[in-house]
Parts: C-alpha cells; sequence; structure tokens
C-alpha cells in the first residue's frame, strides 16, 4: 500500500477543545481554507477535555480562591479574577455565535447555569472572604456577588453542606448565580462535527509521531495511521499543536528555538463521584474551598453539581496526584522522554525548588478513598464511603520554564502559546484556567501567527465577539448587553 499525501493550509493535531476551537475560528475567517484534523484516539474530546476527566467550572473567577490573594497591606489583588473574568466573557460570546449561526444546537447540552461558591472556615479565613467580597462586588464583572456568615441563610444556599456540621468553627460563603456548569467533551463533539459537515477531514486513529520544516517554510507532518499500519506524510502551511499533554513533545520534535528550555510537569488527578440521587439532588452550586498549605493551586477540591448526558451528577476533587504520563492515555515513560539537553538544567531547578510539592503530590497519591471520603466530610459532614466512588481524571502538564520573575526552572500554572518567529507553528502547553479560555487563547493564536490577515478578519471577529479589543470591566453598558444576550442564546434562563 502506497504512503497518503495530502496538503492543507492547516493541520490541527488532536481533536479536543483547543484545536475544536480553533479550527471553528478559522473556518469562520478563512471558509476556503482547507483544514486537517489528525486525532489519536477514536473520538474527538476524549482526554482532557472529556467531561468526567475535568471539572467542569466555567472559569470566570466567581468563586476560585486561588485568582484573588491578600496583599501586604492587607487588601486584596482581584487583578487575576479580572483577567479570567474577561477572558470568561470572550469564550461566552462565541459560544452563543455558534449556537445563534445554528452552527451548534442545544446549548443546554453543553452549559448551564449554576451559582459559583467560595466557601471557607475558621476566624482568619471568613474575614479574608468578607475583604475578598467587598472588593469584587464593587466591580462590575462580579455583581450579583453575596456574602453570609449567618448559618440559616448558608442552610438554604448549601443544605447539603450546612446540615449535621458539628463543628464550632465560624464558616462563611459567597454566592453569584451567574456562574456555569459547562461539559467541554460535549462542546468538542459538537465543534468538531459542525467542522466535519464543513468539510473538514478529521482523521481518528492517527497519531502524529514528528514534522519537518519544508524549504518553503511550510511543514511535513509525518503521521502513523493506526488501523492502516501504515505511516503519511501532510503538509500544511499552519500546524496547530493541541495535542493537550502530547504537546511538549511535538513541540520538541518540530526543532524551533521557541519550543527549547521549556519542560513539563504532570500532575494527575482524581474525583469522586456520588452515586447516590437523594444526595445529588440536595445540592445545587459549584462550591469551591482553601487549598491546603503546599496543595498546586488549581487543585482545590471543590464540590460540584455537574449537567452531564442532561443527568445531574455530583463530584468532589479533582484530588491531585503525581504520574509521569503526559496524556491519560500516555505512557509511563512520558516524563522521561520529555527531558532534553536543552531543558535538563531547567528541570533540574525546578526539582529543587519544588521538593514540597513533589512531597505534596505523592502523598496525596498514597490517600486510601477512606481519607479521601474524610476530606469530602469537609464539605458534606455525614457523607458515607459507599454513595461515592472514586474516579480518574485527566492528566494536566503544568510548563516549566525559566522567567525573570521566578528564575530558572519556575512551574507555571496558568495556559501558554508558544509559537515560532514566523508564525508557521503554534502550540498549547499547560492547563489552568484552560477550556474555559479556549476562545481568547485561540484568538491568541490567530493574532501572532496570522498578524497579516488579521485587519481583513477583524470585522468578523467582531461580529463573532462584540467585545474583542474591549475591556468589559471599562465599559458596563456592553458588559450588561452581552450578559443578556448570552444568557438568553445560551437559554440560561428556562
Ligand atoms: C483534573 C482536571 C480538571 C480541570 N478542570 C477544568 C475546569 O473546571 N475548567 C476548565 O476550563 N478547564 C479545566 N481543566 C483544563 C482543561 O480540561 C484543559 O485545559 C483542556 O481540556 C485542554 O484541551 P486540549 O484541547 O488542549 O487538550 P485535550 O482535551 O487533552 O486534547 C488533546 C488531544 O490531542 C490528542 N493527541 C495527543 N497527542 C497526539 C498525537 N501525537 N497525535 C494525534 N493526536 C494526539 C489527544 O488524544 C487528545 O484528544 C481541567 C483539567 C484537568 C486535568
Amino acid at each position: 500500500m502506497s504512503n497518503r499525501h495530502t496538503q492543507s493550509d492547516v493541520i490541527l493535531i488532536g481533536a479536543g477543545i483547543m484545536s475544536a476551537t480553533l479550527g471553528s475560528i478559522l473556518k469562520e475567517l478563512a471558509p476556503d481554507w482547507k483544514i486537517t484534523v489528525f486525532e489519536q484516539l477514536e473520538k474527538a474530546g476524549e482526554e482532557s477535555s472529556h467531561e468526567l476527566n475535568n471539572a467542569g467550572t466555567g472559569h470566570a473567577a466567581l468563586c476560585e480562591l486561588n485568582y484573588t490573594s491578600e496583599k501586604s497591606d492587607g487588601s486584596i489583588d482581584i487583578s487575576k479574577a479580572i483577567n479570567v473574568n474577561e477572558q470568561f466573557q470572550v469564550s461566552m460570546q462565541f459560544w452563543s455565535y455558534l449556537v445563534q449561526n445554528k452552527l451548534i444546537e442545544n446549548p443546554q447540552d453543553f452549559i448551564m447555569p449554576l451559582p459559583h461558591m467560595s466557601m471557607v472556615q475558621g476566624a482568619d479565613n471568613v474575614k479574608f472572604l468578607k475583604k475578598r467580597f467587598e472588593t469584587m462586588s464593587k466591580n462590575p464583572l462580579f455583581k450579583g456577588m453575596e456574602f453570609s456568615d449567618d448559618p440559616e441563610t448558608l442552610k438554604e444556599w448549601i443544605p447539603l453542606i450546612m446540615n449535621d456540621r458539628k463543628s464550632p468553627e465560624p464558616i462563611a460563603a459567597t454566592k453569584i448565580d451567574t456562574g456555569t456548569d459547562v461539559n467541554f467533551g460535549a462542546l468538542t463533539r459538537m465543534i468538531v462535527k459542525n467542522l466535519e459537515e464543513q468539510g473538514v477531514e478529521v482523521n481518528y486513529k492517527h497519531s502524529v509521531h514528528s514534522m519537518n520544516r519544508m524549504k518553503d517554510g511550510s511543514w511535513e507532518v509525518k503521521v502513523h495511521d493506526k488501523d492502516g499500519c501504515r505511516m503519511e506524510y501532510h503538509k500544511a502551511k499552519f500546524v496547530f499543536l493541541g495535542a493537550g499533554g502530547g504537546s511538549l513533545e511535538l513541540l520538541q520534535k518540530s526543532g524551533i528555538p521557541e519550543g527549547k528550555h521549556i519542560g513539563g510537569f504532570p500532575i494527575s488527578g482524581l474525583f469522586l463521584q456520588c452515586k447516590n440521587e437523594e444526595i445529588i439532588n440536595q445540592h445545587h452550586a459549584k462550591v469551591y474551598g482553601k487549598a491546603a498549605v503546599g496543595a498546586p493551586p488549581m487543585s482545590v477540591p471543590h464540590l460540584d453539581t455537574r449537567y452531564i448526558d442532561g443527568q445531574k451528577s455530583l463530584l468532589f476533587g479533582p484530588f491531585a496526584g503525581f504520574s509521569p504520563k503526559f496524556l491519560k492515555t500516555g505512557s509511563n515513560m512520558d516524563l522521561f522522554a520529555s527531558i532534553k539537553p536543552h531543558n535538563i538544567l531547567t528541570l533540574l531547578a525546578c526539582g529543587a525548588k519544588e521538593m514540597s510539592l513533589t512531597k505534596y503530590l505523592i502523598q496525596q497519591l498514597l490517600l486510601s478513598k477512606e481519607q479521601r471520603m474524610e476530606e469530602l466530610r469537609d464539605f458534606v459532614p455525614n457523607a458515607k464511603s459507599e454513595d461515592w466512588e472514586v474516579i480518574v481524571a485527566g492528566q494536566r502538564v503544568q510548563v516549566i520554564k525559566d522567567t525573570e520573575a521566578g528564575g530558572k526552572g519556575t512551574l507555571q500554572f496558568g495556559t501558554e502559546v508558544v509559537s515560532a518567529a514566523d508564525g508557521s507553528i503554534a502550540a498549547l502547553l499547560g492547563a489552568s484556567p484552560g477550556a474555559s479560555t479556549a476562545v481568547p487563547v485561540m484568538l491568541e493564536v490567530i493574532k501572532r501567527c496570522f498578524p497579516q490577515e488579521l485587519k481583513k478578519w477583524e470585522p468578523k471577529i467582531k461580529k463573532m465577539i462584540p467585545s474583542y479589543g474591549q475591556k468589559l470591566m471599562d465599559n458596563p453598558a456592553l458588559l450588561e448587553e452581552i450578559h443578556a444576550s448570552t444568557a438568553e442564546v445560551l437559554q440560561f434562563n428556562k
């Protein structure tokens, strides 16, 4: 059998939320371009983007305490929360555009309104939460946030958490009703299905092995067709490495200088999933607590109502842990294979700095189900083991790189775009705030890699994202308008 060769304008590697989002934006901006996708699994959205591999929080910084910090003068810094919220508003506008233009259907299959809450215990934490609430509620982005330390009000908000609570410690929470639960797996599948309907070729069971830059600046991608047991060679002017945890390896294989001195630190995850419908129905919110000392910031366990396949469910977690795999379906050799002469010093420096994190993750990994249930009982005092089952979540690969602020080998908890100077290839690394920011992050890829087209594309981008180029915080009237229209299109009021 001869090897298959094709030529495309754009190759997207991986069919997770990032490639799906980039593909759908590009399809709107340049409908004539040939886009080809390679996905090593049998379906789209099966790795981190799958609904049970992530927590499904539409991260708008409405409840995540790690996006705000107390400054030395006692005031609260909410700049990161503002940034995350602004980014989420961009994603929501694009999802509304997709629904309004019938590119995807039934918004309730992927997004549901759900109160977002932060909950803390202990006098100092209650004081912090109150100050945080006072600062945030003055900002139009967080309008509608409520605070309470009154047990009776809290019982109304979170009966499952408050009933049978014996701890004498003071407890307080904030609540905001404009939060969401997002099924990123369903959204990915819907977008990819639409791309296929529009003629995008999505090749499943095709694993990208490596890539080579051609003399004319384009790329030739070597792909293993798993069913056909053969190698294929596909050319494109632009390649996006949207392979999730697999992106770092591919970036290294591309050989671009921008991909050097970067390493990855894998963090695994587990959830406890409730099996008892009576308990599931007593909770209706995403409730985020405060991180334990030494825990990575994005691994704060939270008690979440989830909507999956039209059914309400209840998840607690993710519990962080350590696994050398870079993908849930990856290999135990992934971490070792990512060590290269150019990043070994960066990795060693990080290893020395992050000993306590590694120790914490290994301790977490060794927890028994009963020990995890004890953590759950901080939220649900009378939780019974038989009602909950442990499920394995997705892998997150945090970026390690040298930074001016942190020095050599600094562990990054954000999402990072790495692109070649000529814009012919870009990779998405990192995991947080992750899927929620897929749209602004993919717009950043477009800005960096297609600067010559941007001017021409801007009017269309503004149609898709009315607030494009503006800060909603500074434009409360537009913010109100966008909130109202997205709520209507995404059927939040049904
Ligand atoms: C435990 C956990 C909780 C999270 N919670 C949230 C949350 O609440 N909210 C939020 O917004 N985000 C959350 N995230 C982050 C979010 O899940 C990710 O940022 C997002 O799903 C990443 O999407 P992706 O498309 O980059 O990667 P993925 O969804 O992992 O997709 C990558 C795809 O590439 C394929 N692939 C890999 N290598 C190759 C190759 N060589 N050839 C071909 N295909 C390949 C994979 O099979 C996969 O389908 C969480 C993540 C985890 C792990």
